[in-house]
């Protein structure tokens, strides 16, 4: 008769059998459940599959087009922005504000260049002082030209309309100095 297995005895041996897992410092970490929404495997069922296809067609179709798309999208606003910006402080440094001529050619026409003439001839805060004072003036105090500028700007629909009073792509300046030099040149060529 042979002596029977510890196992076989039952109480302790049969106790440490069943200890829970987690009590055991070898045991491994409990894995995390899978995603509900990613399926691990294609199953044999119908409806699973045609789940995991939809998945992977959303995250191709996401990867490779909607996702490139809205980077496309989001970088050329950028771009536009940094166009607008970069045009509007070109004109500001290089073109008059009033009448919207090159700086180039007041510096090639004028005495004192570009510089004379947004300080002198075109400031644009004269003209903000002078809507001011049409504000502030009564109608029967306006000059001729006082006159005419608040009739434009009463009747003006839109914004642009606001503006043709302003002498765009005009100059007193540019004018004198071309009739100036015409007239040196007419003299030069009759000798
Ligand atoms: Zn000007």
């Amino acid at each position: 008769m042979s002596a029977p297995r510890p196992a076989q005895l039952g109480g302790p041996a049969r106790l440490h059998r069943h200890e829970p897992a987690e009590c055991s410092p070898r045991a491994p970490p409990p894995r995390p459940s899978p995603s509900p929404s990613v399926p691990g495997s294609v199953d044999t069922d119908g409806l699973q599959q045609a789940r995991t296809i939809f998945v992977l067609a959303f995250f191709m179709i996401w990867n490779f087009v909607l996702s490139n798309i809205f980077v496309g999208l989001i970088a050329s606003a950028f771009e536009a922005i940094r166009d607008d910006h970069n045009t509007i402080t070109s004109d500001r440094l290089s073109k008059c504000l009033i009448c919207s001529q090159d700086m180039y050619l007041f510096n090639e026409k004028i005495e004192g260049g570009f510089d004379e003439h947004i300080l002198r001839q075109h400031n644009a805060l004269h003209y903000v002082f002078f809507l001011h004072h049409l504000r502030a003036t009564a109608l029967e105090e306006y000059t001729g030209a006082e006159s005419i500028v608040s009739t434009v700007l009463d009747n003006a629909k839109t914004t642009t309309d606001k503006g043709t009073w302003l002498p765009v792509s005009k100059s007193l300046a540019i004018m004198h100095a071309t009739a100036a030099s015409a007239s040196k040149e007419g003299g030069s060529g009759a000798q």
